[in-house]
């Protein structure tokens, strides 16, 4: 895939981001050949992109104890601003549920170590996820900062992880009438606790095989403002805000 076409393409679609006033974009892994391929992407695009490092619940069992410790290394280099995406994935089962609890809580010791923001994948496992991540709130485990991804829940979900320092973010299913448990959710939130996303290369405007870049996440913020009765322009800056704070200060001056 690495050909001078893919990388003409690459460019182009990072064109059309900036062109359409996108400010920052976070680029995570899924495992460990592609968090490092994120880190690369923001080594070349610092003003734009920047890299988390994670193994998806897909992807559980499928690191070597070797690569598990390179994992490790790549989260504490100063190039990465987060860990993810990790979670759990109760849905498709793609790896045992054994295998995902391991590799959820190694991940989430992994991001608190260093200091870094989690991205959380939760499908059909929200109750576990959010007793999960609360716990992390709790004496004498520290403290750890992140954001729920691709929202699928409720109110009382979202607004559970608000009160606990955490983020959710919106994906285009939040425009779907029939997604009543995120839409309400995304009326409800305080501002400056929410961010948007494409979920690329998935849930694509066109559907399935279409691409899903992203100009996609302003599809989202429009949405949003409808939901809440404001402007792109209010959403466009408390999502910015909000993300300068998960990242950290040093992350965000591009
Ligand atoms: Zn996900």
């Amino acid at each position: 895939m690495q050909d001078a076409a893919f990388d003409a393409d690459r460019e182009a679609v990072i064109g059309r981001a900036v062109e359409a006033g996108i400010v920052r974009i976070l680029a995570p892994g899924y495992d460990l050949t592609s968090s490092q391929a994120a880190v690369a992407l923001a080594e070349a695009h610092p003003e734009l992109i920047d890299a988390a490092v994670g193994v998806h619940p897909h992807f559980s069992a499928a690191p070597t104890p070797a690569e598990w410790d390179e994992l490790a290394v790549l989260a504490a280099d100063p190039r990465v601003v987060a860990v993810g995406e990790i979670g759990l994935d109760f849905h498709r089962d793609l790896s045992s549920r054994e295998a995902q609890r391991a590799a959820f809580e190694r991940q989430l010791a992994m991001a608190a170590s260093v200091r870094k923001p989690v991205l959380i994948h939760s499908r059909d496992a929200h109750d576990e996820v959010r007793t999960a991540l609360l716990a992390w709130k709790g004496p004498g485990r520290g403290t750890l900062r992140g954001v729920l991804h691709c929202f699928s829940g409720d109110a009382t979900l979202a607004q559970d992880l608000a009160a606990g320092g955490y983020l959710i973010s919106f994906a285009l299913p939040v425009t779907f009438s029939s997604a009543r448990g995120p839409r309400a959710a995304a009326a409800a939130l305080p501002g400056g606790s929410f961010l948007v996303e494409t979920d690329s290369p998935w849930l694509a405007p066109g559907g399935g095989d279409q691409r899903n870049e992203p100009t996609t996440a302003l599809r989202v913020a429009a949405e949003l403002a409808r939901l809440r009765g404001t402007s792109p322009d209010a959403i466009a800056s408390g999502v910015a805000a909000a993300y300068r704070l998960l990242v950290g200060v040093s992350a965000s001056t591009g």
